[in-house]
């Protein structure tokens, strides 16, 4: 019940996670955001992110995400999300920076604990998971419900990923006694694509390559490719764990150009692969099942630098 007492005695507060926000990103600012707003009708709280997927909308509030950082405003708490390092605040970086207090709730490994007050859990599945165990549970509604479940859906992979505990499976469990529509949110959030979306996934299927005695599988996404297909970044987000599922397969990588000679690259790895461990070799980080980093160069030198890196540790 922490929430309850950061925000007794607040006016103010704003919430944020990452960049580029997931699933578990997006479902847990939102729950936290309806929560206050159910809880504490008097307390003034804004919600900043980058522009989510539209696949989110359903969520409620959905709208009131802010993704112009326009305001200027001291915060008597800032909450940060799902987020692992303050540069990956991006914009909501210099909100981070004046608030009087900030805290942190997130589940990765690499998380070094930024900021005033931190509840990081590495062994649990979502951001969305440590936030409920912070939340009164008598004060759930299904709106909040629904946000914490899209989000632990999003994280798991619907349950399947390594992170899904007992504990997860009993958490999904009290939040579907709210009544969510359960297969319409999973559908939702996790299996329907636009038809761009599935196409390109299928080109990247078609185009990946094995290492390693197929070991390792990697493909990527040019931006031409995306301007082609007419997709953002936002639309390439299944398309790693679609690799990993390749029989024999214990890592894959997936990059997707981001500018000039620049590479946003996405690891997946069956256990006991750690990919936390290779990308923070890049600067990058998350979990040791599911980790990220930004390489610069020549795409074959980057593809190159990442897969040795994963070769040597095989
Ligand atoms: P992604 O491959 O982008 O879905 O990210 C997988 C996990 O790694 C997520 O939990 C991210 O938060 C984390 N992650 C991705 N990119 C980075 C990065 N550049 N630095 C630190 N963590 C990252
Ligand atoms: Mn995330
Ligand atoms: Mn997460």
């Amino acid at each position: 019940m922490k929430i309850d007492e950061i925000v007794s005695n607040i006016k103010t507060a704003a919430i944020t996670g990452h960049i580029k926000p997931d699933g578990d990103c997006v479902g847990s600012v939102l729950a936290l955001y309806n929560y206050l707003e159910r809880n504490y009708p008097e307390l003034s709280v804004d919600l900043y992110l980058e522009e989510p997927s539209g696949k989110y909308g359903f969520l409620k509030n959905f709208d009131r995400i802010d993704s112009s950082y326009g305001k200027e405003c001291v915060y008597d708490v800032l909450f940060c999300l799902d987020c692992s390092t303050k540069e990956r605040l991006g914009a909501a970086r210099k909100y981070f920076d004046t608030a009087k207090h900030t805290v942190c709730l997130d589940h990765h490994v690499s998380n070094e604990g930024y900021a005033g007050e931190n509840y990081i859990y590495g062994e649990l599945s979502s951001a969305c998971e440590v936030l409920y165990n912070h939340l009164d549970p008598k004060k759930l509604d299904l709106d909040i419900a629904t946000c914490l479940y899209a989000g632990i859906v999003s994280d798991t992979g619907v349950f399947r990923y390594s992170c899904t505990s007992p504990a997860t499976m009993r958490i999904a469990a009290d939040l579907m006694e709210y009544g969510i529509r359960t297969n319409e949110v999973v559908d939702e959030t996790f299996f329907t694509k636009d038809w761009n979306e599935n196409r390109i996934l299928g080109y990247a299927v078609l185009n990946s390559h094995l290492l390693f005695d197929g070991r390792v599988i990697y493909s990527y996404i040019t931006d031409e490719k995306m301007k082609e297909f007419q997709v953002t970044s936002r639309e390439l987000d299944g398309i790693v764990s679609q690799l990993r599922l390749t029989r024999g397969v214990i890592c894959a990588v997936f990059l997707y150009e981001t500018g000039p000679w620049e590479y946003k690259v996405s690891l997946r790895s069956d256990d006991p692969f750690d990919v936390n461990e290779v990308a923070a070799v890049f600067g990058g980080g998350g979990h040791v099942r599911a980790a990220g980093c930004n390489v610069r160069g020549e795409l074959a030198d980057c593809i190159e630098a990442i897969t040795a890196q994963i070769g040597s540790r095989l």
